[in-house]
């Protein structure tokens, strides 16, 4: 467009939660201004009243702060082209519309609902308006706008020839005019069509670069005919693939439910990190020019470009971003990453104080997303119900016989220990499986039985041992040794 900045706007209708399509046109809309340094616009489009839901403009705040895109625009921040909420705006829309029937461009329709029913059913879906009132005698929509008669107004769309519009994603496309019909642009209450109002406010508000799901590319003959009827500029179309899902026979549909959750918030429950569902997500339709995959918003900011967007549709997997959430919670410092676990560490393990820096250091290799964490130390609240056949494995030689005096030795040497920590345990174990020339799972294997009562643990006797703390780890130590001797 102009040669002035480029400008982008990410225009969310209040309807309920983020939805990851959403997001990632909020956040392409986001990366098309800041990676040309130009600005980024948040719109509410909540015209249609009928579909509001309550609390919906708050997940949209919330969402845009959790992930980082920050807006130079919008309802709570002002701006040169507020207001930015469309129905803060309604009174802007019907001179545009006037201008237009002034000019010949559009007309007054009078047309009853009964009337319009009647042309449904006798024409059957699709017929379309007739365009009754298009050429209506002046006196006459005079007269009947002077008795009060209720309208609507629509826009002569062309009659005859074509348009052709350009998308930068999915290039030329175009229709048959008289495919198109007498578009409403002022509703009978007076409100403008939501088409209306958003081309309205695009251009009133200077947007150079309009992203938006490929749900509206069949919108978008009629949002340039309306441009090109009031002589305006016409924004850079970018119009993203679909978004798909993966069914269980393989087959793929549009991402819904049953593939998984399908808003930012539900995912986020679901143990993602924001960073990670971001990462993700801006690449879902764009592949950067070397196949890199680990970028931070600034990253992206400083990569993208229009022209790595895929035209073909996107399939959202959920294992990729759970390897996604992987890496980047690898990536945290074991402080953070202790901020992030311990709402999940309160969950199981209440008010007990555990060494939750240990906790960590086990867990954070392990974990992919951070609901696996509760599951993962039940066995620290409340020592699992378990068989005595545990004790043996082949591997640790250890057996129903050998594992009892073990755990005797274990208890014994523990019960002196003057520091109860890592390598305080550590070195007491090791030292012990020395000095009875045993195997070093000969010693391990037995203790972190007893102290978890799982075959499988995050993290090894030392470790388990260290945050169960003395009292704890001695107590199960020695139900461990009792469960061996009662046999
Ligand atoms: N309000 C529309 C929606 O939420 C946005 C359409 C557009 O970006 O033009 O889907």
């Amino acid at each position: 467009m102009s040669s002035g900045k480029v400008r982008t706007r990410f225009a969310p209708s209040p309807t309920g939660f983020m939805h990851v399509g959403n997001l990632r046109t909020a956040i392409y809309e986001y990366l098309v201004a800041k990676s040309q340094g130009g600005d980024f616009i948040l719109r509410l489009e909540d015209t249609d009243r009928e579909r509001l839901v309550e609390g919906a403009e708050a997940v949209i705040y919330k969402t845009l702060q959790t992930v980082g895109l920050s807006y130079d625009e919008g309802p709570d921040i002002g701006g040169p082209y507020g207001p930015y909420i469309q129905s803060q705006r309604l009174d802007m829309y019907l001179p545009y519309a006037k201008q237009l029937v002034e000019e010949g461009k559009a007309y007054y329709c009078f047309c009853t609902k009964e009337r319009l029913e009647q042309l449904k059913e006798s024409s059957g879906e699709g017929g379309g308006y007739d365009r009754h009132c298009r050429e209506l005698p002046r006196e006459e929509v005079e007269r009947l706008l002077n008795a009060g008669t209720p309208y609507v107004i629509r826009q002569k769309m062309p009659l005859e020839g074509s348009t052709t519009f350009h998308d930068a994603v999915f290039g030329d496309i175009t229709v048959e005019n008289s495919e198109l019909d007498d578009q409403i642009l002022i509703k009978t209450d007076g409100y403008p069509t939501y088409n209306f109002a958003n081309v309205i406010d695009d251009h009133t508000m200077h947007i150079t670069h309009v992203v938006r799901g490929s749900e509206y590319l069949s919108s978008a003959p009629k949002y340039n005919l309306l441009y090109e009827a009031f002589g305006w500029e016409i924004p850079t179309y970018i119009h993203l693939p679909l978004i798909m899902g993966k069914n269980e026979d393989g087959s793929i549909s549009k991402l819904s439910k049953r593939h998984g959750a399908t808003s930012f918030e539900g995912l986020v429950q679901e143990g993602y990190l924001p960073e990670a569902v971001v990462n993700y997500i801006a690449l879902l339709g764009w592949c950067p020019k070397d196949n890199r995959e680990m970028f931070s918003l600034k990253e992206l900011e400083e990569n993208f470009s229009i022209d790595g967007i895929s035209k073909s549709p996107s399939i959202f997997d959920y294992s990729k971003l759970e390897w996604f959430n992987g890496e980047y919670i690898r990536s945290k410092t074991l402080e953070e990453f202790t901020a992030l676990a311990m709402p999940y560490y309160k969950e199981v393990m209440g008010d007990k104080e555990l060494d939750w820096t240990i906790l960590s250091s086990i867990l954070q290799p392990r974990v992919t997303r951070l609901t696996q964490i509760p599951e993962m130390i039940r066995f620290f609240q409340e020592l699992p119900e378990y068989d005595a056949g545990l004790f043996v494995n082949k591997k640790s030689k250890t057996t129903l016989e050998n594992s009892g005096p073990v755990l005797q030795m274990v208890i014994d040497g523990l019960e002196g220990l003057s520091q109860w920590n890592r390598e305080g345990i550590h070195d007491f174990l090791i030292g012990l499986a020395q000095e009875k020339e045993l195997k070093n799972g000969t010693v391990m294997w037995p203790a972190r039985i007893a102290a978890s009562g799982m075959a499988v643990t995050p993290g090894g006797a030392v470790e388990i041992l260290a945050i169960l703390g003395r009292a704890e780890a001695l107590r199960r130590l020695k139900l461990g040794l009792g469960k061996l001797q009662r046999r």
